[in-house]
């Protein structure tokens, strides 16, 4: 089976297709989508249909046949429309029979209300379709090309933005768009409403901005940091790979995530994000990221990711490549672009990056690569307990690419650095589009491209549950961990005397929630106070020294009376209740400080490391 994920809008032109689907909105209220798939050149006395159980980038099994209804198929000859039998072979299939016709039609409802990047979302305000999510191929004819007509009142929904391309002008008939294939049209979720929309060229290539949501956003301003976004990351890789691309951002309350696409992104992101600069940082990270996940993912890629196999899960060990590259790269891209200060980049290091993992004891229980081979069962599907049994491999994966970028560029003194084994895997993509890599050729790539031997110490990371060398490899540029106890600040009153201390804040190494009055544990991290007091996930706290807390504040403040004495805890499992003692811990700091005298290879390996190129 070939795989193609390139495509230009000029090649789907006037083009005919033997697969077609027509989209029909009249049930949007009601959060369905009608799909008519129409088959055409049939030659076997049955065809099968199947409809995929995932979205390549989102690794779990979401079964979207699941969300389908009234399901009916039919023979075509000339006008004659007769229904035709069918059986569901298994949990995607639908085997037709065809009767000797050539002409095939299927219809049937999709249910679409759930708002993430990854599912569909059908309301009377617009219609975001996630087509691997929607339409069925046909098996053994994936790589023809397929059409799909959109059926709706563009009165009401004037706008489309996808990466499909156009077939036509858009006319009474419709919008008619295509794809080259079926994993191209799998991948090009279509947003259909009355978005703001904004095109700019950047790089030699057009793009398009859509905006979705009801709060007024300055899409200019967005623009600006779009074309910074999209020349910071071209300067990389020597320009864009494709002709046309399209941003799609979600500012809807409460959404947050992102999905990459070949020539698209869908950003989801809380309208707060647009308030000021402060609030912008998570956004402008999360563009940076799907951005450049359209090459590495969509194009370098481990092999197990394209071609897909739809109908199951596709396991693979190196999400540490798709995911912490570009969890790496994204705030260094940031940085790169100028929306974060140097020091601003080294406290983004420090506070989301390594004093996250430090606060994972499942660092030490699973490897990153294991991590990754089961992200499907661990990541997607996580038990409350997971902090305590695996790391992330976006999180570990992110922070092995930065001590690798340190590595690379201390042992060619600062002349190479990661980019140059990305640029690696990119000639490696452009001479092999059609298979994705193992990790033998990956890391024979990182070698080629930076001229340095990592694999040995790249492998150990990868497979290895012990500490990484962090404060080693930071300090070949001047910086160093300072993990620390938080000292207590003088508050100031009046004329600025200080007056008191703040007791330290403890550590109890618990979560709790508020639920109606009863505080609940919802999880425990081992090896802290909470777990070595005995509480569980759900044991409820119903008194701090006999004084009864209702709220998860009354716990707070009256654990904080006391300056770290063990104190008594009445607590709930189960319809009884048990007596424990909780002796809090120091809350501890991570900051990563410049060292006290920065030498001069340290400083011209750090200019190496955070050079801002274009
Ligand atoms: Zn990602």
């Amino acid at each position: 089976m070939s795989y193609v994920i390139e495509q230009r809008d000029d090649q789907l032109v006037n083009t005919s297709a033997a697969i077609r689907y027509e989209l029909r909105f009249d049930r949007a209220p009601q959060h369905l989508v009608h799909v008519r798939m129409r088959v055409e050149r049939v030659s076997s006395p049955t065809i099968t249909l199947v409809m995929p159980v995932w979205a390549p980038g989102s690794y779990k099994v979401r079964d979207y046949a699941g969300w389908q209804g009234n399901v009916e198929a039919y023979t075509v000859r000339g006008a004659q429309r007769t229904r035709t039998t069918m059986r569901w072979r298994d949990k995607t299939s639908l085997e037709v029979t065809t009767d000797g016709a050539d002409i095939i039609e299927v219809d049937y409802l999709i249910y679409g209300h759930e708002r993430t990047v990854r599912t569909n979302h059908i309301n009377r305000m617009h219609a975001f379709i996630m087509p691997v999510a929607t339409l069925m191929y046909v098996e053994g004819r994936t790589d023809e090309i397929h059409h799909v007509l959109l059926k709706h009142d563009a009165k009401l929904w004037p706008k489309v933005s996808t990466q499909l391309s156009p077939v036509r002008p858009s006319s009474s008939d419709g919008i008619l768009l295509g794809a080259l294939n079926y994993d191209l049209l799998a991948d090009s979720p279509i947003e259909i409403g009355d978005h703001v929309v904004k095109t700019f060229t950047a790089a030699g290539a057009k793009h398009e901005l859509a905006i979705c949501g009801y709060h007024e956003v300055d899409a200019d301003w967005m623009v600006e940091q779009l074309v910074r976004i999209v020349d910071v990351e071209a300067n990389v890789f020597g320009g864009v790979p494709y002709d046309r691309y399209v941003f799609i951002i979600w500012a809807y309350p409460g959404v947050g995530g992102g999905l990459e696409h070949a020539r698209s992104s869908v950003n989801a992101v809380d309208p707060s994000s647009f308030l000021d600069k402060g609030r912008s940082s998570g956004l402008l990270s999360l563009l940076t990221h799907e951005y450049f996940h359209l090459w590495n993912v969509k194009r370098i890629r481990p092999v197990e990711l394209g071609p897909f196999d739809y109908t199951r899960e596709n396991l693979t060990s190196m999400l540490w490549l798709a995911e912490g590259m570009t969890s790496y790269y994204d705030d260094l891209f940031a940085y790169r672009c100028g929306f974060l200060t140097q020091r601003e980049y080294i406290n983004t290091l420090a506070n989301d990056h390594i004093s996250k993992l430090l606060r994972v004891p499942g660092r030490f229980r699973m490897s990153v690569r294991d991590s990754s081979t089961l992200a499907w069962l661990k990541l997607y599907m996580q038990s409350p307990d997971a902090n305590n049994r695996f790391p992330s491999y976006y999180l570990k994966g992110g922070i092995v690419m930065l001590l690798l970028d340190l590595h690379v560029i201390d042992h060619t003194d600062g002349k190479k650095s990661l980019d140059d084994g990305l640029r690696a895997l990119w000639a490696h993509y452009k001479a092999n589009p059609e298979k994705g890599l193992t990790e033998a050729e990956c890391i024979a790539l990182f070698e080629r491209g930076t001229g340095v031997q990592l694999r040995d110490l790249l492998n150990g990371w990868l497979d290895g549950t012990t500490e990484l060398p962090f404060g080693e490899l930071l300090g070949k540029v001047g910086l160093e961990l300072d993990v620390s106890v938080v000292q207590p600040k003088a508050i100031t009153f009046g004329e600025a005397r200080a007056f008191a201390s703040v007791p330290p804040s403890k550590f109890y190494g618990w979560t709790l929630a508020d639920q109606g009055g009863r505080i609940l544990v919802k999880s425990v991290e081992d090896e802290t106070p909470a777990q070595l007091a005995g509480l569980g996930i759900d044991d409820e706290i119903v008194a701090v020294d006999g004084k009864r807390v209702t709220s998860t504040t009354m716990v707070e403040q009256f654990l904080a009376e006391r300056r770290g004495e063990p104190r008594q805890l009445t607590c709930h499992c189960d319809g009884r209740m048990f007596e424990t003692t909780i002796t809090p811990a120091p809350v501890q700091t991570c900051s990563i400080k410049d060292v006290a005298t920065i030498s001069s290879r340290q400083q011209q390996l750090r200019d190496a490391w955070l050079k801002r190129l274009v």
